[in-house]
């Protein structure tokens, strides 16, 4: 599931978690962690010969903490301040993490092909910024698995949560849609994100900053899901 420096920012992230909020955050992350696991290893065979998507195999470092940064970084603000909006930031920010892995992994094995979040036309499976009716249907169900944690661990409000996971899934979508790399495989005429192509041929920009990759957009859906999370927590408490 990770490489050996992906084990040790997970257990980073874990030890912040512990810091932060002891067994009832770490109960979060691992409403994140284990479902993401899982849903990750259905039809693995099957979603490597259909995407052409970044990284594959087990996730490194970057993965996770593009993941996990944001939640960590909430988890040890907790710490220093025990302010409890910081608490919702960290649940929402695992349930956007979790919400995304659901949906491009499920979303990825659904028979329907993905439509543009932007354009609407047809897209590559596995690309980012591609839609499915499963695959949203996903994204709520890894968020609702987030929320009914972090509800029962005392952290935030369920619907909060699924929400905040929900717009951090959207941001992702959005953000992979239109400021993502994407390149084109001129051997096999197809767009994917990764130089070069799983095929061999180099590949070429055709959009996007070169910069930003899923990991650039999975910080910035995390930090959407925190922030939301938060957001709501304040307004739910006034
Ligand atoms: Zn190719």
């Amino acid at each position: 599931v990770l490489t050996k420096r992906g084990w040790f920012a997970a257990l980073a992230v874990g030890a912040c978690a512990l810091a932060g909020g002891s067994w009832r955050y770490a109960a979060v992350l691992l409403a994140f962690f284990i479902p993401s696991m899982i849903v990750s290893r259905l039809g693995r065979e099957r979603k490597r010969s259909l995407t052409d998507a970044g990284k594959t195999g087990p996730r490194d470092e970057v993965q996770v903490l593009a993941n996990g940064g944001i939640a960590a970084l909430c988890a040890l603000g907790m710490a220093l301040t025990h302010q409890a909006l910081l608490g919702a930031a960290f649940a929402g920010a695992f349930a956007a993490a979790a919400a995304d892995t659901f949906g491009t992994e499920i979303g990825t094995l659904a028979a329907a092909t993905p439509r543009s979040i932007l354009t609407f036309k047809p897209l590559a499976r596995g690309l980012s910024g591609g839609l499915t009716g499963v695959g949203t249907i996903a994204e709520v169900a890894g968020s609702a698995i987030v929320g009914l944690v972090a509800w029962g661990a005392g952290i935030a409000p369920f619907w909060t949560v699924v929400l905040a996971g929900f717009a951090g899934a959207t941001v992702d979508s959005l953000a992979g849609g239109c400021i993502q790399e994407r390149r084109y495989c001129e051997r096999c005429a197809r767009e994917c994100e990764t130089d070069p192509h799983a095929c061999g041929e180099r590949t070429k920009r055709v959009r996007g900053a070169a910069w930003i990759g899923n990991d650039a957009v999975n910080f910035l859906a995390t930090g959407t899901g925190a922030l939301a999370c938060a957001a709501l927590g304040a307004w739910f408490s006034r």
